[in-house]
């Protein structure tokens, strides 16, 4: 089979749907949500509408010293979603520079608190926060971290939060860095990057706690897991309602697949630090598209369709865990698996063979399936649009690609 790096990249046309288009007319169903930020479909109505609005009204000011509505109804929508908790919004373009802001913000609060040391990081096996230099140092995926390793900060890394003993390692850095720890970074629920692994939100309310007790920040990533992925709007949400991390980040689906946007959300307390007259303790992180009102625009219009949206996503999810059972009990599988609506297996080392996600995503494109396994993991992560005939057909052809690949 060709390689991937020798096929030429697919030009898509146009999208209706969770279809995807090419100039000769096929269609391919998008499977992983252009890398999960599509939720409600491509070329939605209701979102080209809500930026064509916006772009005719105001399309971007500066919020220094302005402010405009898009920017506003966005944050209080967020604030509310958190019961008021998470109540201050910071605004971002994507999502590793949301990682970005704030880790700069936790490190900058411990220095206006007047502890200048703490300022060190913990992240977790198989962590992926976005790719520029400060958001890759606490990434640990070495497809995209080894090349740049000498140009990244060290950080302290523990377990993943799905393998056993991993709060017990945290814990031992924690006391280890002797109150130097600023926050320590996780993506809730699941992994993405490493391959959608995932772990129950029992050891995130301990984690809570561990952070609590260790004077260190918690930054929970759901720039993949947030607006509704899980089943939740937050991922949060399934952990405690009641007791939110120090930050929340946002990206990739609020704006539905069409702008970039990210939101590093967080609370009163963290605000209330970088109130000051001194310039030095402000929170200085000025980028030029900061709050863009035609992604905020965007965004508001996926909260409000989400108020509709987030009630059938668990029928949505049991359709696709009933079409898929069948497919899970094959004995070229291992480890079936999923959160919401991110449906994943691990094929077997011994039938996968060489180059197996790139022979995979090509044998798919046959089956009119746009999906690019990570390593072994194949994994669904499709728009919101799941009804029981769209499942049924997923997992026929999701099979029928794997009989092509990895012949019994
Ligand atoms: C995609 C992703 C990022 C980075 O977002 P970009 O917009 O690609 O920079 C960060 N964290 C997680 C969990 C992600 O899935």
């Amino acid at each position: 089979m060709a390689r991937l790096d020798q096929v030429p990249p697919l030009p898509i046309v146009r999208g209706e749907g969770p279809w995807l288009f090419d100039d000769q007319g096929r269609r391919y169903f998008d499977a992983n949500s252009s890398w999960w930020v599509n939720l409600f479909g491509h070329a939605d109505a209701g979102l080209a509408e809500a930026i064509a609005r916006q772009a005719r009204t105001l399309p971007h000011v500066m919020l220094a010293g302005c402010t405009h509505e898009p920017a506003v109804e966005l944050a209080e929508r967020l604030s509310t979603r958190t019961g008021g908790a998470l109540g201050h919004a910071f605004f971002g373009s994507d999502g590793a520079s949301a990682t970005e802001i704030a880790l700069k913000m936790s490190a900058h609060y411990w220095r206006n608190r007047g502890l200048p040391d703490k300022n060190e990081f913990i992240a977790l096996a198989g962590g992926y926060h976005g790719e520029t230099l400060g958001a890759l140092s606490v990434t640990d995926v070495a497809i995209f971290r080894d090349a740049y390793a000498p140009l990244l900060r060290r950080t302290h890394l523990a377990p993943a939060l799905h393998e056993a003993g991993a709060l017990a390692a945290i814990e031992a850095k924690l006391v280890a860095l002797q109150g130097r720890c600023a926050a320590v970074i996780v993506e809730p629920l699941i992994q993405g990057a490493s391959g959608m692994r995932m772990h129950g939100p029992e050891v995130l309310r301990e984690l809570r706690a561990l952070c609590t007790t260790y004077d260190a920040h918690l930054i929970a990533d759901e720039i993949a897991v947030g607006c509704g992925r899980t089943g939740s709007f937050f991922a949060w949400e399934q952990v405690d309602p009641l007791n939110w991390p120090d930050f929340l980040l946002l990206s990739k689906g609020i704006t539905g697949g069409t702008l970039p946007l990210s939101l590093v959300l967080t609370t009163d307390r963290v605000f209330e630090a970088f109130l000051s007259d001194e310039v030095a303790r402000g929170f200085l992180h000025s980028h030029s598209y900061t709050g863009n009102a035609i992604a905020c625009a965007a965004a508001n219009e996926v909260l409000r369709r989400m108020d509709t949206v987030l009630p059938t996503l668990a029928h949505q999810a049991a359709l696709l865990r009933e079409a898929f059972a069948p497919l899970l009990a094959d004995a070229r599988i291992e480890h079936g698996r999923q959160t919401g609506l991110v449906l994943a297996f691990d094929v077997q080392e011994a039938v996968a063979g060489a180059r197996f996600a790139e022979r995979f995503h090509l044998a798919a494109r046959a089956h009119e399936l746009l999906i690019r396994p990570i390593g072994r993991a194949v994994y669904l992560m499709p728009p919101y649009l799941i009804d029981a005939p769209t499942a049924t057909w997923l997992a026929e052809r999701v099979r029928a690609t794997l009989d092509d690949v990895c012949p019994f």
